[in-house]
């Protein structure tokens, strides 16, 4: 017992990395100059933010909010503004030289079609609207924090690229495209896209297939005792239902791993056997071994389903599926710098209150295209926002002023000051 756990002790130290967060960077006047341009410009932030949130933006209809970004990014100083063919636009905070380059990441787009109607409403320091925290709290914070930065004379020594993605909600499409295209990789990659307090360092799996269950279009007066495609699917639907699942991983809060039969469908008139019927399943888990057990659990459920009631299966993948076979392995992960350096200032700052902040081995936006290709990457978070996904979505009016801090001191932390 004993010397498993130093074996296991020492397995951690061989990668554990420090924070490189000092928190005598605080005291800098620049930083402090910072922190109070912060509080003294809270009104405006605020503003931005709700601004930002009553543009329309819905996945693959960015154009707005981008034209935004790259207008604000001028605004705060930023240079060598981009925008790629996908549509991403991104800026450098140009750094003088000898720092790590880091990306910071916030997605433009929302769950939400063209013209939902987006107001944002306060009530009792709460805003409301569809896409008020996920992500444009984000971006209102970074925009604010690069301007900031500029204008407390605070000098990085490494480059911060800050890049405003598109097609996150729909794949981490933009994400994928901006750091595939990337000659030079960042050496760091932070989204910006999750409850602030938090820092994830893995990447969610997903996996979603389409199961079609065929079967013989019989008129119901001759379809007694023969195949029937409802049955087929019916049957994979209760087994999907009442597999097995290994333990409960450490997702956060999310109950990890799973496979959910999400949509049905199928048949096309009331008086016959249905020639097809489909279901779809979206499996999710935090390890690559686990996602591929679960992955060929469901495959085979619904072969012996499709055999049972003697139809023919054919499977598509519905959603694209990322390869994570380049992810460094998670005790790196974990132990990196980057984490280190996030749970160190997230305490610093008391973002969790007197709670230590726990990194976790889980997220599910930009930056798990980073984790896939072996970079240094994170998901924190900017603001306090709830019912993301829902028109009832809210945030924390005054959370963006310690997240927009939050956003400075890791910039400047990360790529290092003078
Ligand atoms: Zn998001």
């Amino acid at each position: 017992m004993f010397r498993s756990i130093s074996i296991a002790l020492s397995v951690v130290s061989l990668f554990a990395e420090k924070s490189v967060f000092d928190p005598s960077i605080a005291n800098k006047p620049e930083l402090k100059k910072a922190f109070a341009t912060v509080d003294a410009r809270k009104a405006a932030i605020q503003k931005e933010w709700i601004t930002l949130t009553e543009i329309p933006s819905p996945s693959k209809q960015e154009k707005l909010r981008i034209a935004y970004m790259k207008t604000a990014m001028a605004r705060v100083g930023l240079t060598g503004i981009e925008e790629d063919a996908i549509g991403n636009v991104w800026g450098t905070y140009k750094g003088s030289g000898g720092g790590p380059v880091v990306a910071f990441a916030a997605h433009t787009d929302t769950v939400f079609a063209m013209d939902t109607p987006i107001k944002v409403t306060e009530v009792n320091g709460r805003l409301h609207a569809p896409g008020i925290g996920d992500d444009t709290g984000s971006l209102a914070a970074l925009l604010n924090a690069f301007e900031i930065m500029r204008d407390s004379g605070i000098k990085t020594k490494g480059d911060v690229i800050f890049v405003a993605t598109v097609q996150e909600e729909i794949g981490l499409l933009g994400a994928k495209y901006w750091l595939e295209h990337r000659e030079k990789k960042p050496d760091m990659f932070v989204a910006v896209d999750s409850r602030m307090g938090s820092v994830g360092y893995g990447a969610l799996l997903i996996e979603q297939y389409k199961f079609i269950f065929e079967g013989p279009t019989m008129h119901t007066l001759a379809s007694k005792g023969k195949a029937n495609a409802a049955r087929g699917a019916a049957r994979a639907i209760l087994a999907i239902g009442e597999m097995k699942m290994p333990e409960v991983m450490d997702g956060g809060s999310a109950n990890l791993p799973v496979a959910n039969v999400g949509t049905l469908g199928g048949g096309t008139v009331v008086n016959a056997t249905p020639g097809k019927v489909f279901i779809t399943v979206d499996i999710r888990s935090q390890d690559i071994k686990s996602e591929q057990k679960l992955v060929e659990d469901v495959k085979s459920i619904a072969q012996r389903a499709a055999n049972q009631e003697k139809l023919q299966l054919v499977i598509e993948p519905v959603n694209v599926v990322h390869d994570y076979s380049k992810a460094l392995p998670k005790e790196v992960r974990m132990n990196s710098t980057l984490v280190q350096t996030a749970l160190a200032v997230t305490d610093h700052l008391k973002l969790n209150g007197e709670r230590k902040a726990v990194a976790f081995d889980s997220g599910s936006d930009d930056h798990n295209i980073g984790v896939a290709m072996g970079i240094p990457s994170i998901g924190i978070g900017a603001i306090l926002g709830g019912g993301a996904h829902s028109l009832e979505e809210s945030a924390d009016l005054a959370s963006i002023i310690p997240g927009t801090k939050y956003m400075i001191l890791m910039a400047s932390t990360l790529a290092g000051v003078q």
